[in-house]
């Protein structure tokens, strides 16, 4: 495959936006090369500047669940669009999209729409300081939760108790109140509730984590922090950005079991358009501006562009809720397929999946958390990315993402797929 235009276009662009890019991981950094400029996309397919197909597994990091370019989303923003893109007043349909989402989601009375998932964790964790009156916070090293300040804490070596940025511009003062746990390891976090007593306003945690691979969450440590939480008053704040309306109607609360006290959103619920949502039970949700103290505003939120894709895209997985079990069993498909592939070859590896997420990574030992997720070999993987690129399958470029299936994929596709990792086999050995 040729991608003379998209490195000319890459060029061209470097020469405006940092990079090149809008968002960093697009540039290409963990995996080298130029990065693709895509034109159009439809269904599962992503057709580039330079003519090439490929087959999608990114679906724009999640949003595009039902494929690309979905003819129901695409007509409701059209339709939308001619009536004005923005009021700055309230409209019916921002009622519309609220109602829906709180019917499919447990544990929400009420919801607030923003414009990204980082948006969305940032307010959620302020309402959190609010409510609560304190303000530590406990992330867990390897998930994200978007850019914001608070956020941008990485694990390292004497960060058992404060964090330290990972990010210049991150100040100490914001960074103290970070405090890093462990994902999966419960002991961590009691150490840390135990050393921080009546001062932590919330945990916020991946319940099916995705920026570190996917990572599934072990069950017992699922059900004992929310016993923590709930024992030492602290609120459990589930990021559903990824996993919200993606892994069942209901998210991953549904889907575990276990009931969260904050929910975030962003991805799927917008259809495609920047849109972002925190949602909790009224009580909570009370201590927003207007009605209450919390501050939190947008000129954009619930833009109606957004909320038309939105309310066009939930009601389709709320009226038709097998393409959840679609998606998982495609998922399911295609992790047998390449353990088939993969099996005896001498290339060690895991693979991880939870629903509609699935992540490989070059290692012999399970992938569980952060540090276990960065002994994977990037030589291999990139290896790997350009390899299957070189087939037609575009990838997350970075071992630390999780692919998003999306429901346009057809068997034959993921057959494509599991052939190509079988091409590519040697260059891997
Ligand atoms: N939380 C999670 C779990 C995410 O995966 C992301 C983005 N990938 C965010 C928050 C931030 O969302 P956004 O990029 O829309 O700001």
């Amino acid at each position: 495959m040729l991608y003379k235009r998209s490195s000319a276009l890459f060029d061209e662009a470097q020469k405006y936006i940092p990079g090149g890019v809008n968002s960093p991981v697009r540039a290409f950094k963990a995996v080298g090369g130029d990065p693709i400029f895509v034109k159009e996309a439809k269904g599962a397919y992503l057709y580039d500047e330079d003519g090439n197909k490929l087959i999608d597994f990114i679906a724009s990091w999640g949003p595009m669940i039902l494929g690309h370019a979905h003819e129901p989303v695409v007509n409701a923003v059209i339709e939308k669009a001619k009536k004005g893109t923005s009021f700055g007043m309230p409209t019916e349909i921002e009622t519309d999209l609220a109602k829906l989402a709180v019917s499919m989601v447990p544990n929400i009375d009420k919801i607030r729409f923003v414009n990204s998932g980082t948006e969305a964790c940032m307010s959620a964790v302020r309402l959190a300081r609010g409510y609560t009156g304190k303000d530590k916070i406990i992330k867990f090293a390897g998930c994200y939760h978007g850019h914001s300040d608070s956020f941008l804490i990485q694990a390292g070596s004497g960060a058992v108790t404060f964090g330290s940025p990972n990010s210049p511009g991150v100040t100490q003062g914001t960074a103290k109140d970070t405090l890093l746990a462990t994902y999966n390891d419960l002991s961590s976090v009691k150490a840390l509730t135990d050393a921080n007593r009546r001062e932590i306003a919330a945990v916020i945690i991946e319940p099916v984590a995705g920026n570190m691979g996917c990572i599934i969450p072990d069950e017992d440590f699922m059900k004992g922090l929310r016993e923590l939480c709930t024992k030492e008053g602290i609120l459990l704040i589930f990021d559903e950005v990824m996993t919200g309306f993606r892994l069942g109607r209901g998210g991953a609360q549904q889907v575990l079991g276990i009931d969260a006290d904050i929910v975030t959103f962003g991805k799927v619920i917008g259809g495609g358009l920047p849109v972002g949502a925190f949602a909790s039970r009224n009580e909570i949700m009370d201590y927003l501006a207007p009605v209450g103290p919390v501050y939190q505003a947008g000129t954009l939120s619930g833009n109606p562009l957004a909320m038309s894709a939105g309310l066009a895209m939930l009601t389709e997985l709320n009226n038709n809720p097998e393409i959840f079990r679609s998606l998982a069993d495609k998922t399911a498909y295609l992790h047998k397929g390449f353990e088939r592939v993969l099996k005896g070859k001498g290339i060690p590896y895991q693979i991880n999946r939870f629903g509609s997420m699935i992540s490989l990574h070059f290692t012999d030992k399970p992938v569980v958390d952060f540090a276990s997720s960065a002994k994977g070999d990037n030589e291999t993987f990139k290896k790997y990315f350009h390899g299957m690129l070189s087939q037609g399958i575009y990838l997350p470029p970075s071992a630390f993402e999780s692919y998003f299936l999306n429901d346009a994929l057809t068997y034959e596709d993921l057959d494509a797929t599991i052939t190509a990792l079988e091409t590519i086999i040697p260059q891997l050995q």
